[in-house]
C-alpha cells in the first residue's frame, strides 16, 4: 500500500488510498476524514470518485498529483487508515469511529532529561500486546537513554504509535526532520508486541531510533528506500546494538529475534485461540505465491481436526528458522510440504527438509540466516 494522498483542508484531515480490485479490473478507493470528533470511511469505484467527494466536503480544489507519503503524516493518520482498511467493506457505505479512539494518547515521564515520550494509539491494540504500555515505556525510556549517551544525541519529541497493516516490525516516520520539526516518530508493529520478548523490542526501538540518528547527523537526499540500511547507518546501530556487525550490512538490516514461546502461548491463551500442534503428523507446510511472494504456512492435516487457524507467514530467514525451530531436526523429512503454485527451480521440495535446503541454495540473506542456523543446531546436537 504506497499510494496514499493525503491532505488537510481547514480543520478537515483526510486520506484517499487504494482499496480491493473493482468489478472491471480497476481498484476502488477509500476515502478516510476525520473532523477531530469522529473519523468516517467510505469506499468509491475509482480515485477519481473518491477525490470528487473529497472537495465536496473540503470545498476547495485537491490534486492527486501532490500526495504525500504517510511516513510524512501524524500517526493518527496511519492508525485511521489501519482501522478504515479493516472496517470498511462495502461500496457506498459510510463507517464511523470515534476519533479518541483512534487516537488517544497517553504521554509518560521520562527518567532522565525534560520532557514526555508520547504513546499514540494503544488503545487500539492492547488486547494483543503481550506487554503493558507500562513495560514498552519502560523499554523505550531505556533504550533512548542509552541511544542519547552512546550518540550524543539531543533527543526530544519521541511519539511511539503502533501498526498492523505493515510487515515491518518497526518503522521510522520521516527520519532527518526530528532536528526541525522537534517530533521524532516511531511505529511498533502488533506482531512484535504480541510474540517477542524486551529485547527484541528493545532491538527494534534502537534500529528506529538508529534511522532518525543518521538521516539527522548526516543529511541527504534520499533516491530510494532502499538505501536506508547504508554503511552510516550500521555504525549507528553498531554502537548501541552488540548484535550488529557494522562491516556486515545484513546484520544491521534484518530483524533477526526468534519469538518467545512462552509469550506466543499466553497471548494465544488471552486471545482463546486453539493453540496450533506442531507434529509431523497433525498438520502440513502449504508453500503458495502471493504476488510475487512466497507465503509458508502450517495447517491442519485434515477439515475434519480442524482445531486451529492455519499459521501464515511471509518467507525470509527469520520465519523459516522458526518453522525449523518447531520440529526435532531429526523429524524435518517427516514433515510434508505441500505446494500451491509456487514456481520452484527443479523438483519442488516434499519435506522441510528440503525446503531449507532449497532455500539455502537460493542463496540471499535468507540463506544466510538459516547456514547460520543450521550450523548452530550441529553445534548443540
Ligand atoms: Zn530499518
Amino acid at each position: 500500500m504506497s499510494d496514499i494522498y493525503c491532505y488537510q483542508a481547514g480543520k478537515v484531515y483526510g486520506a484517499i488510498f487504494a482499496g480491493p480490485r473493482n468489478k472491471i479490473g480497476g481498484v476502488c478507493a477509500i476515502l478516510v476524514t476525520n473532523n477531530s470528533v469522529v473519523w468516517s470511511a467510505k469506499m468509491f469505484p475509482s480515485s477519481r470518485d473518491a477525490l470528487d467527494e473529497a472537495q465536496r466536503r473540503a470545498g476547495c480544489k485537491l490534486s492527486l498529483d501532490g500526495y504525500t507519503t504517510l511516513s510524512h503524516t501524524i500517526i493518527q493518520n496511519r492508525l485511521s487508515i489501519q482501522w478504515a482498511k479493516k472496517a470498511v467493506v462495502k461500496i457506498g457505505k459510510v463507517y464511523t469511529i470515534d476519533a479518541a479512539k483512534t487516537s488517544k494518547e497517553e504521554s509518560m515521564s521520562r527518567s532522565h532529561g525534560s520532557g514526555k515520550i508520547a504513546y499514540v494509539g494503544f488503545d487500539l491494540v492492547a488486547k494483543r500486546s503481550a506487554h503493558t504500555i507500562e513495560v514498552i515505556h519502560e523499554i523505550v525510556d531505556k533504550a533512548l537513554k542509552l541511544c542519547m549517551s552512546k550518540w550524543k544525541w539531543k533527543a526530544s519529541g519521541i511519539e511511539i504509535g503502533f501498526h498492523t497493516d505493515i510487515e515491518a516490525m518497526g518503522l521510522a516516520y520521516a527520519p532527518g526532520t526530528g532536528t526541525k520539526r522537534q517530533v521524532r516518530r516511531v511505529s511498533l508493529s502488533v506482531k512484535l508486541l504480541e510474540s517477542y520478548d524486551r529485547k527484541s523490542i528493545h532491538r527494534v526501538v534502537i534500529h528506529e531510533f538508529a534511522h532518525h540518528r543518521r538521516e539527522e547527523k548526516w543529511p541527504r537526499t534520499r533516491t530510494s528506500k532502499s538505501d536506508g540500511h547504508d554503511k552510516l547507518f550500521c555504525e549507528t546501530l553498531g554502537a548501541v546494538d552488540p548484535l550488529v556487525n557494522p562491516k556486515k550490512q545484513e546484520t544491521c538490516q534484518f530483524f533477526s529475534s526468534v519469538k518467545d514461546g512462552s509469550i506466543v502461548a499466553n497471548i494465544e491463551k488471552k486471545l482463546g485461540k486453539k493453540a496450533p500442534v506442531w507434529s509431523p503428523t497433525a498438520g502440513n507446510i502449504v508453500m503458495s505465491l502471493v504476488g510475487k511472494r512466497y507465503r509458508i504456512a502450517w495447517v491442519p492435516r485434515s477439515r475434519a481436526a480442524r482445531q486451529w487457524k492455519p499459521i501464515v507467514s511471509k518467507v525470509y530467514g527469520a520465519t523459516m528458522i522458526e518453522f525449523a525451530r518447531r520440529f526435532a531436526p531429526g523429524d524435518w523429512k517427516k514433515v510434508k510440504v505441500v505446494n500451491q503454485k509456487c514456481r520452484f527451480r527443479g523438483k519442488p521440495p516434499r519435506d522441510l527438509l528440503g525446503l531449507l535446503l532449497y532455500f539455502i541454495e537460493s542463496g540471499g540473506s535468507t540463506a544466510r540466516q538459516l547456514k547460520e542456523y543450521l550450523a548452530a543446531v550441529k553445534g548443540t546436537s
